[in-house]
């Protein structure tokens, strides 16, 4: 007889290590251990979820435990993913498994929770009221009606926190015992119970009453119908139905079902006939698919038709039997994009992002796990879709800055499209009408291929602009008026010829800087170092970035004046002044703060669409991709809102955003014209915006970042230092700057390959009671990067990183402050 051939896993712990670990499968394991499937492990004297990333046949590691559970019944991930999250961990320098567990739907993981329970003493001395504080009786009382019980939901139940000190004593007396437990994640697939007959022959039907013979019919028709349905057809189904199991008749099953996310019903379309510069697009990219890694980059200006150019490359992708996901940015484009497709592709398609309730979530990753689903869409998270085949990955709106995620692995979602597709031989597609400066780069360094639509669907002029400059506009300051007379001019005509209006500026709420009359200060926000802004609905100062917030009532915290001037714009202010002024139109506003609830979005655009809004006031949310053709005047109230950012892409965000809103307009078959009012007519962003001229943009840009060695021309590696004690924090950022220092002495390579510029106080000098500084390590070579990143993280936890702070590595940084 052969030996039992060992078994081990390569496992990757959602702890924060860097290394994985390799176990032994215990023979009744082995069975179930597959890659993508997550497992219980002992690390040091505790235990952990992890996630199996490879079966290796052997392993050098000395000492190796066993694994105690498999937790899953199918993985959660496909193989040809394992390498894809080693990549990631290794770039963006972060722990393996904390990389997958943030890619994972959450909600799954398991957690070890101390349960408590009464012993026999414990009820003894309870019955005798024997000496127990009052609140030690409280806990024996309530241990003893429910069980053992988490320490978390006792003190839930007793709402008062219970500390180790008291449990202890507790068990230290021998009147509980404590344990610690598993407990399963919170989201597990949903099931249903549903009715089925019992015996293959149709029972006979003499002697039954006319219900049941009903619910037999229904089911000799359907074969199956699901509990909850019935008994809603027949209110007293429920004790019947358990007198026809018990009589031999039915048969109650139980299984699966998926949540459903996705709202109305939509029709089917057919394709429309493609352009000619469609065609031409269209063809190459169906000529890359299924023939290895390639990434193409479609610089198409607005109204061109880049969606349509996107579906018949899935449809390509999906007729050679691979599969796609489609990127974008935000979650308001998502259920525009997601109809179209829907509409197009009807129900293999998913849904991935951060509006879903962790159940609709986890049953959508579980469609794609089980290829019911051949495409996912969805925000940047969505590039972690666990598709085996993938065969092409859209990008849509590649320079949007959301695709960046700034906390935890800060990965970038577009950059991650190209490593995929590399890793998985696939075309990425990179699409946009104002492509990022990095892309655009890559096309001109032939690292990318470059597509392009230069003509708008039938034709339609792209929209005029007008620059207005603000500095000549003295009455308009002295009023406070957002809009000049122009385009109170404009948008009258507008309005006139029932069409639709879109005023755009990037800030909301009322006053962004308000401040004293008194003393002059302005409103500042208690754990940042930032102003507060004053929102009129909430009559309050609120932080954006901490959500602090207090009543206007308070007024001046330096002074105590009570009296605070609104001043600086938002566009809680500019609804209230277009109300104002055009008191029969209908105004919309649409930002962060009026669609914070759920459907709220959805409930605008489609007022939107079926024209019952007549003016729409909104941030950057409004500024892209979305499609409504009666929009023939786009208001832009202040250009410069972005323009003085102290980030080397200040310049890019504003052409970005300006030729964006602008290409809102004139999308049907009225033309558009465009308002941008400004302090700065003459800046090139501005200008370049105003006449959608791309190349011109990219080669004033590109000349600045050469001379300054800035991406695309070198690459950034940030190191963020947080701490909440000022003092304790910049020593932290000097010594660290020191090591930099000396690390780079030891390396002549590193020495000679990145620049180290810092330690300074971040922009932003505090936030949400954090004092932060930061490195800035700058170099043509990624190895030399990674490499300093690496050891001053290695020494800095080693040495130097006081208990209080934090060091945080993000590469290629995209929010500098
Ligand atoms: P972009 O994303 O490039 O700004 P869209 O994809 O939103 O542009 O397309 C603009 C409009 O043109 C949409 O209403 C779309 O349905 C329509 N369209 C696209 N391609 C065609 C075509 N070949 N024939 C007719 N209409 C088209
Ligand atoms: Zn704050």
């Amino acid at each position: 007889m052969t030996r039992f051939k060992k078994v081990f896993v390569e496992v990757a712990v959602a702890l924060p290590v860097f290394k994985t670990l390799t176990y032994e499968v215990p023979e009744q394991l082995v069975s179930a251990a597959r890659i993508g499937k997550r497992v219980l492990v002992p690390v040091r004297n505790s235990q952990a979820t992890g996630y199996i990333l490879d079966l290796p046949g052997e392993t050098e590691q000395e000492g190796v435990k066993q694994v105690l559970d498999v937790l899953d019944e199918h993985p959660l991930f496909p193989p040809s993913m394992s390498p894809f999250f080693r990549w990631i961990a290794d770039y963006y320098i972060h722990p393996i498994g904390e990389v997958i567990r943030g890619a994972l739907p959450s909600g799954l993981n398991a957690t070890r929770v101390r349960v408590i329970g009464i012993t026999d003493c414990g009820r003894a001395v309870l019955s005798r009221r024997g000496s127990l504080a009052a609140f030690q009786t409280d806990i024996l009382g309530a241990l003893e009606k429910r069980g053992p019980v988490a320490v978390r939901a006792l003190a839930s139940v007793l709402q008062r926190e219970i500390s180790c000190h008291v449990i202890n004593q507790l068990e230290g007396k021998g009147l509980v015992f404590t344990e610690r437990r598993i407990q399963k994640g919170r989201v597990c697939p949903k099931k249903e119970k549903y009715v089925e007959r019992a015996t293959k022959t149709a029972p006979p039907l003499e002697g039954l009453s006319g219900k049941s013979r009903e619910i037999l019919s229904m089911l000799e028709g359907r074969g199956e119908i699901a509990l909850q349905a019935l008994k809603k057809q027949f209110p007293t189904a429920g004790p019947l139905i358990t007198k026809m199991v018990t009589a031999g008749l039915l048969r109650i099953g139980e299984k699966e079902v998926y949540r459903d996310p996705f709202g109305d019903p939509i029709h089917r379309d057919s394709p429309p006939v493609l352009t000619a510069d469609q065609a031409s697009v269209v063809d190459e990219i169906v000529q890359s698919v299924g023939q290895g890694f390639r990434t193409c980059l479609l610089h198409g200006i607005t109204g061109s038709g880049k969606t349509e150019v996107y579906m018949r490359a899935v449809a390509a992708a999906l007729d050679k039997g691979c599969h796609a996901v489609v990127l974008v940015p935000e979650i308001a484009l998502i259920s525009q994009t997601e109809r179209l497709f829907r509409a197009r592709f009807g129900d293999c398609v998913a849904l991935l992002h951060s509006g879903l309730s962790q159940g609709e979530r986890f049953d959508q990753w579980m469609r794609i796990v089980r290829a019911e689903a051949k495409i996912a869409i969805g925000a940047r998270s969505a590039i972690f879709a666990p598709f085996e085949r993938l065969g092409l990955i859209i990008v849509d709106e590649e320079h949007d800055d959301s695709y960046k995620q700034e906390t935890r692995v800060r990965y970038h979602a577009r950059d991650l499209a190209v490593v995929r597709a590399k890793l998985d031989n696939a075309v990425a597609l990179l699409g946009s009408a104002t492509p990022s400066v990095q892309s655009y780069f890559n096309v001109q360094t032939r690292r990318y291929h470059g597509l392009r639509l230069d003509k708008r669907i039938e034709n339609q002029a792209l929209p005029e602009v007008r620059i207005v400059d603000l500095r000549n506009d003295k009455e308009g300051r002295r009023s406070k008026r957002l809009f000049t007379a122009e385009l109170k001019q404009a948008m009258e005509e507008t309005l006139e010829r029932k069409e639709q209006v879109l005023l755009f500026l990037n800030r909301r709420g009322f006053a962004s800087s308000p401040t004293c009359t008194s003393c002059g200060a302005p409103v500042r926000c208690k754990n940042c170092d930032v102003t507060m802004t004053y929102h009129q609905g909430a009559n309050a100062f609120r932080c954006h970035y901490c959500g602090h917030s207090f009543p206007k009532t308070t007024g001046c915290r330096v002074c105590g004046n009570p009296r605070v001037k609104p001043l600086g714009l938002g566009t809680e202010q500019v609804e209230a002044q277009v109300k104002a002024a055009f008191p029969e139109a209908t105004v919309a506003r649409m930002d962060r703060d009026t669609t914070r609830h759920k459907g709220a979005l959805l409930r605008m655009l489609k007022d939107l669409r079926r024209g019952k809004t007549d003016i729409l006031v909104g941030t950057q949310m409004v500024a892209q991709g979305h499609h409504y053709p009666n929009i023939t005047l786009v208001g832009i109230l202040c250009a410069d809102l972005s323009l003085n950012f102290p980030d080397f892409r200040a310049g890019e965000r504003t052409f970005q955003l300006l030729a964006q809103v602008a290409g809102r307009a004139g999308r049907g078959t009225c033309p558009g014209r465009v308002i941008l009012q400004t302090y700065n007519p003459d800046h090139f962003c501005i200008t370049t915006a105003a006449d959608q001229a791309y190349a011109a943009f990219y080669r004033h840009e590109t000349a600045f970042r050469k001379s300054v060695m800035y991406p695309p021309y070198a690459r950034l590696v940030q190191i963020l230092l947080t701490g909440k004690d000022e003092a304790q924090t910049a020593r932290f950022a000097h010594e660290l700057g020191r090591l930099c220092q000396s690390l780079q002495k030891e390396n002549p390579a590193l020495a000679k390959d990145v620049r180290v510029l810092g330690p300074v106080a971040a922009p932003l000098s505090r936030i949400k009671k954090q004092y932060r500084w930061h490195l800035l390590l700058k170099g043509k070579s990624a190895d030399s990067l990674h490499a300093l990143a690496r050891s001053l993280k290695a020494a800095a936890e080693q040495a130097v990183r006081p208990a209080d702070t934090k060091l945080i590595i993000n590469v290629d940084p995209v929010d500098m402050l």
